[in-house]
């Protein structure tokens, strides 16, 4: 069914993002999503006494254990700041990062930097290469929007597992609803479920060290050891250009260019393979939380949509390297992206069955016979 195009008032998201809704001034459900953030996490007296219960509560939680948090790293701006704030809040954090055999020089340099400086202890998670290289072709075979989903997984995984493992409670995560935007639900879906069964479909050897989350498993690190993951960003006037001055002079701290594009692969999923084949372009997600913020008006955002979203040049060598480092001609890999986009839900995935316990949670927590143990285990976006 044909919809007649629609863009929001306020911000620049529009009818290209499936499912989006309007209320009567022609304002989006992501500028109310925004809103309800921006009460939950408030720029003022109440949001500061939040943030210090918080810094106290992970404090506590850490008492005669070697670390209070953990905080997974990329190199990028937000995961590195995440740790500069940590530590000057007085946390005890360990720093872990998932090496998927992407990253740039830069990335590593910039995660080796801070933790040597702000003397915190590193964890680097390399994943078997063999293995990975064949679940990301999977994917790309799969055809979904969520070829990001291996290193989605992988991170999560070892950030859960090396917490149950140290006794850690709380994750801390580098998003920042108000320069990050809200992306949309339809952009990108992870179950362990989903790895599983597409790996099954598509890929040529079989997963035995990826570190897969399985439901099993996140019943045991939700649930039982309660781990909870925490956005420090959220609760600070966080800016982006800022930070990056900040980390530049206080953490040797080098600008890779371009939002996440610490890896090569992440600058051809966001740059190309997502805006091109599936018309999820992520500058339309920060602009749009540009606009909200005034750093950006609607018009600038909606001119700036007009440009390409990956430079031609860039793109034709991230061809050929990716087609090489997947041991694919350039044909064969040229193929696989051209193969007709499909959904997640083309493939077996948890979310039927999580769909209808959802069903049953709200229903109990409306009547209020869940206790708090299990709505503390429920994650909010
Ligand atoms: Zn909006």
């Amino acid at each position: 069914m044909s919809q007649e195009y629609k863009i929001c008032t306020r911000c620049i998201m529009d009818t290209s993002v499936p499912g989006i809704e309007f209320d009567d001034k022609g304002v989006c459900n992501f500028c109310a999503i925004h809103d309800t953030l921006e009460a939950e996490y408030p720029l003022n007296d109440n949001g500061k006494e939040d943030l210090e219960k918080l810094i106290d509560e992970i404090k506590a939680s850490g008492k005669g254990k070697d670390y209070d948090c953990i905080i997974g790293v990329s190199g990028g701006t937000d995961s590195i700041y995440s740790l500069y704030m940590a530590k000057k809040y007085g946390l005890r954090p360990l720093a872990v990062h998932f090496d998927n055999g992407w990253n740039t020089e830069i990335a590593v340099s910039n995660i080796e930097n801070a933790t040597n400086i702000l003397d915190i202890d590193l964890y680097t998670y390399v994943v078997n290469w063999e293995e990975f290289k064949d679940l990301q072709v999977s994917f790309l075979k799969a055809s979904t929007p969520d070829a990001e989903a291996p290193t989605d997984m992988g991170i999560h995984a070892v950030l859960y597992r090396t917490a149950a493992e140290e006794g850690i409670k709380y994750s801390i995560s580098g998003n920042s609803f108000r320069t990050e935007g809200v992306i949309p639900h339809s952009w990108g879906y992870k179950d362990g479920k989903y790895i599983s069964s597409v790996q099954k479909i598509f890929g040529k050897v079989k997963l035995e060290t990826f570190p897969n989350v399985s439901l099993f498993n996140a019943i045991n690190y939700i649930l039982l050891k309660r781990i909870k993951i925490v956005r420090l960003l959220n609760y600070l006037p966080y800016s982006k250009e800022e930070a990056k001055k900040v980390l530049i002079k206080e953490v040797g701290w080098k600008d890779y260019g371009g939002h996440h594009h610490e890896s090569i692969y992440t600058r051809f999923f966001q740059s190309y393979y997502a805006p091109v084949k599936f018309n999820m372009d992520r500058r339309r997600v920060n602009y749009s939380a540009k606009a909200r913020l005034g750093l950006m008006t609607r018009e600038e955002g909606i001119s700036h949509m007009k440009e390409l979203s990956y430079d031609p040049e860039i793109l034709e060598k991230d061809f050929e390297y990716i087609a090489k480092k997947f041991d694919l001609s350039l044909e064969e890999f040229k193929e696989i992206i051209a193969l007709p986009p499909k959904k997640f839900s083309d493939y077996p995935t948890y979310n039927p069955m999580l769909q209808k316990l959802k069903g049953i949670i709200e229903f109990a927590m409306k009547m209020n016979l869940l206790p708090g143990l299990f709505q503390g285990g429920i994650q909010k976006r």
